[in-house]
């Protein structure tokens, strides 16, 4: 049987079951997008420190922006399993600047499911085409972990929000054309006074700070973001307000699964390139791979990235039937960027000095790694979730 997971269905553990022959033959599409849009410009792109919008157009009309939004908004009503693709797409080839997934798996699904369905027809076609890029706005200079203590306020005057306050660490900042702002509707209530509002880029007093210069993830856009006195209509408003935290900790799983359907599929593939790597690298008049120890590192990263395919696809299946809890998503969460940051630091040292080296996919791939640690909830707030169950 051939486990190399850069062939569709495959994997270490063996076949992969929980794709059909259709999210298969989608596959195939990405990956040739990827290889023809994608990988030749991605190393200028993190030169650039930004992907182009052009191709988030050219992913919109190849149907790779919002695969599960609905035909009537523009989307192709599919499953989760089709965004699963795309971001194992982004994990093999390791281009890591297009914020495909935050676009259509994290910020889309709360405009289709809480937006007013006059802002839904604003908003989600022109999504689904790569016209309008989406970032959500919850962390602040002052927090992330603890979102009751964030600062930002909307205050309601008459059929507007007046907003003020900053936001820091936005992933897709840049490039954004609408973000969704948490800010507090009821600053004395802690988590049960915040809401969602969506603030379009062209909102007066909404202005954009420093592309933020990062050790990882150097095609990917990341700012800081300002609100003085921004004024949006109410209609903005998604869901009910003061629900926000409600509506962030519904929808945070598939947000943490998309990070380990990522840690996975790195974790096979540069494996992969790490043995291909050792088992041409010669040292001591023979191949690097034949010394002992590092055979020995091999197999147990090998036994371990087997083991969390399993896992990880067990918690994807669970999500295409609507079951993934909050809790087994953060373990997914926990286990993959942990173990994904143990198993690089040490496929990156059996590289050696070659690994340190920014032409080198594994340096590149073990410094986009680290953020897994801390976006999405740290590993000490999945630790934290976990612990509660206990
Ligand atoms: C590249 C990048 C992209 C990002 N994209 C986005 C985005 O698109 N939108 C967005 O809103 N945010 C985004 N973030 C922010 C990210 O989610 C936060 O950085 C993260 O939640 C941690 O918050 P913090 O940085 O304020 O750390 P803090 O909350 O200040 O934490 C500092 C340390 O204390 C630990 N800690 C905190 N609370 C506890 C606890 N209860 N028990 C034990 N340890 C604890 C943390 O784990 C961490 O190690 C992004 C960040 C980066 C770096």
């Amino acid at each position: 049987m051939d486990t190399n997971p850069a062939l569709p269905g495959r994997s270490l553990a063996g076949p992969r079951t929980v794709y059909n022959s259709d999210h298969e033959m989608f596959r195939d599409q990405v990956r040739r997008f990827f290889e023809k849009h994608i990988v030749p410009f991605h190393r200028q792109w993190e030169r650039d420190g930004i992907v182009p919008r052009s191709v988030w157009l050219e992913a919109g009309s190849a149907g790779l922006l919002c695969p599960m939004l609905s035909e009537e908004y523009g989307g192709a009503g599919a499953d989760f399993g089709y965004s699963a693709i795309i971001i194992e797409e982004i994990a093999r080839t390791n281009c890591t600047g297009p914020g495909f997934p935050l676009h259509s798996d994290i910020v889309v699904p709360y405009i289709a499911d809480l937006a007013t369905e006059q802002r839904k027809r604003d908003w989600l076609p022109g999504m689904a085409r790569g016209e309008i890029i989406g970032a959500i706005a919850m962390t602040e200079p002052g927090m992330g972990s603890d979102l009751k203590a964030m600062r930002t306020t909307a205050r309601r005057e008459g059929d507007e929000y007046v907003i003020s306050g900053s936001k820091t660490f936005i992933s897709n900042g840049q490039l954004a054309d609408l973000v969704i702002v948490c800010a507090k509707t009821d600053p004395s209530a802690g988590r049960k006074g915040i809401s969602l509002i969506c603030v379009p880029a062209d909102a007066p007093g909404f202005t954009k700070g420093r592309n933020l210069e990062k050790i990882g993830l150097h095609a990917q856009d990341t700012s800081e973001l300002f609100f003085e006195d921004v004024r949006v209509p109410v209609a903005n408003l998604l869901g009910e307000e003061n629900k926000g935290f409600n509506y962030l900790i519904r929808n945070l799983p598939q947000e943490r699964l998309v990070i380990a359907v990522r840690a996975a599929m790195g974790m096979e593939v540069m494996l992969e390139k790490t043995v291909a790597y050792t088992k041409e690298r010669q040292a001591f008049g023979q191949p690097v791979i034949d010394f002992q120890h590092n055979r020995f590192k091999l197999a147990d990263a090998k036994a371990q990235a087997t083991m969390f395919r399993v896992f990880a696809d067990h918690c994807l299946a669970l999500h295409l039937r609507g079951e993934l809890t909050v809790e087994l998503a953060a373990t997914a969460k926990l286990l993959g960027a942990e173990m994904q940051n143990r198993l690089f630091d040490d496929f990156l040292q059996l590289h050696g000095g070659y690994g340190y080296m920014a032409e080198y996919e594994i340096g590149r791939a073990w410094a986009d790694a680290r953020i897994g640690r801390i976006y999405g909830g740290s590993s000490e707030i999945m630790r934290e979730i976990i612990g509660r169950t206990l």
